[in-house]
């Protein structure tokens, strides 16, 4: 199996040229803290640049639809062929386990082979001997697509399909944690688009505002945290910019009494864990029924116990680092604090010997709502399981809260299972899995964990402007 030892050094992909020169930052390896490599920083002359060569390029590309379903399969083709070279990118700046890192570029593919194939609807609102009256989509205009760092090429991958089946052009900032992922991406797709119609800059959250704020952007497709989410929204009310917002969440999962804690431990641990625990929608609160809450704590502790923390091509790592310094400075913070709370830590509960930002996976007692644990996002490899013994207090604590992304239930009982789903205010509510998500299934959460849907048919609409396409029979001659 190969493995990188340094990053590649690659380019902003502007106007279809790869920009290597200006200023450069350091990327770290998070599984040695070490400098893995470095990656350019764009200024206000490439953002402009790049701005203008999407504005240029728009009316072309949005004028042949055929020319774009072409260009986006033939773009996951070439991500399929390049399995290997950015797995092995992805892995070194994100720390992922090889496994995980070729799942995420397969997505990337498969998403963008997803959109190649979508339909763009044409809704016949009338169709008489009066009119027709057909709602089209239309292109937005400019995209701007700002990705974090948990799923960079997936998440890039999902915004450029959907804006590009449009008509749309884009302008990407993948997060300064793990851009060369995205930049070699560029590197491998930039013949395939024409030029301007992708470009990839990369730099840290002052060139995301860049990009927010330039006058040529019409739409922000945003993945990132609430505050960020909310600081772009402000920016862009000023010009009535268009937003899609996909922010955090605080799912909960809620486990009735009359299943098996061997038969689900194993899926909600995935669900929580997954990922070192930085998924969007993974559980990161647990509620568990009391008939049951000792067994599914020590089932759950027993698959922690087991996990191997490891580097990326390790056969035997089941689980890698933490991605960023402060990501692992806030899980060390959470689980302190618990623990300071009266919390009871059942596995794990203190960082990992050694270099590297891994932290063992923590099944967590003893903590209720009020405390940050519970509260907030911890986007780490730490779960609080709470006992309940009414339902509809558990719902209750699952929907108190300003995150709505996901939620489950889980039971024996499907039919129950499924109303009960129903009352959880989330944009996805599962039964007995959690979480799961592709292209064809609509995303995206409400109250503070965003705006908007990314995915299936009210994806492609949220990257369209809706238009109704009135035509009126009535003669306008008089030999008609
Ligand atoms: P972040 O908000 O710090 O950064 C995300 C991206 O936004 C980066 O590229 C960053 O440079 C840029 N950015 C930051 N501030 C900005 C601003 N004011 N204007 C423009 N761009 C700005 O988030 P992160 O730490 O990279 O990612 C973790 C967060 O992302 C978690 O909260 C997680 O739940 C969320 N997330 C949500 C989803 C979803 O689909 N809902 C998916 C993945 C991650």
């Amino acid at each position: 199996m190969s493995q990188l030892e340094l990053l590649p050094a690659e380019g902003h992909l502007i106007a279809g040229e790869l920009v290597t020169d200006g200023e450069k930052y350091d990327v770290i390896d998070p599984c040695t803290e070490s400098v893995a490599g470095q990656a350019p920083s764009a200024g206000s002359v490439l953002v402009d640049g790049a701005m203008d060569a999407a504005a240029s390029a728009l009316d072309a590309w949005a004028s042949d639809e055929v020319a774009r379903r072409a260009a986006l399969l033939r773009a996951a083709d070439t991500i399929e062929q390049s399995v290997e070279q950015l797995r092995d990118v992805l892995c070194l700046e994100s720390g992922k386990p090889a496994l995980s890192a070729t799942f995420e570029v397969m997505g990337a593919a498969a998403h963008l082979r997803w959109y190649a194939n979508a339909p763009l609807p044409q809704d016949v609102l009338h169709d008489d001997e009066n009119q027709k009256v057909v709602l089209v989509r239309d292109p937005v205009g400019v995209v701007v697509a700002i990705t974090p760092w948990n799923g960079p090429l997936v998440m890039l991958a999902n915004k450029l399909g959907a804006a590009l089946l449009v008509g749309n052009t884009v302008v990407a900032k993948p997060s300064p944690f793990t851009p060369v992922s995205s930049l070699l991406l560029g590197r491998l797709i930039a013949d395939i688009f024409p030029p301007g119609v992708v470009n990839i800059l990369s730099g840290g959250d002052d060139l995301g505002r860049a990009l927010v704020a330039h006058s040529a952007t019409r739409l922000i497709s945003f993945t990132g945290s609430v505050n960020a989410g909310r600081a772009i929204m402000a920016s862009a009310a000023s010009d009535l910019k268009r937003v899609c917002l996909e922010l955090g969440g605080n799912d909960a999962a809620i486990v009735l009494g009359d299943v098996d804690p061997e038969v689900v431990a194993p899926r909600l641990f995935r669900g929580a864990f997954m990922a070192t625990g930085q998924i969007c929608a993974a559980v990161k609160r647990l509620y568990v029924h009391e008939s049951l809450f000792d067994a599914v704590v020590d089932q759950l502790a027993g698959i922690a116990r087991a996990t191997r923390l490891g580097t990326p091509h390790d056969p035997e790592t089941t689980m890698g680092p933490l991605t960023t310094r402060p990501q692992y400075e806030r899980v060390r913070a959470l689980v302190e604090n618990a623990l300071a709370a009266g919390g009871k830590a059942h596995s794990g509960g203190a960082p990992a010997d050694g270099p590297g930002y891994f932290y063992p996976p923590t099944v967590i007692t003893g903590v209720d709502t009020g405390v940050e644990l519970v509260d907030s996002e911890q986007f780490g490899p730490v779960l609080p399981v709470i006992p309940f013994s009414d339902v509809d207090e558990a719902i209750e604590k699952a929907n108190g809260t300003n995150y709505g992304l996901g939620g489950s239930i889980w039971t024996a009982d499907l039919a129950a299972g499924a109303n009960l789903a129903k009352r959880l205010r989330s944009g996805t509510a599962w039964v007995n899995r959690h979480p799961a998500v592709g292209p064809d299934l609509p995303f995206g959460g409400i109250k503070h964990s965003g705006l908007g849907r990314e995915n299936g048919a009210p994806g492609i609409d949220h990257y369209s402007e809706l238009k109704t396409l009135s035509v009126d029979y009535t003669p306008t001659r008089k030999d008609q």
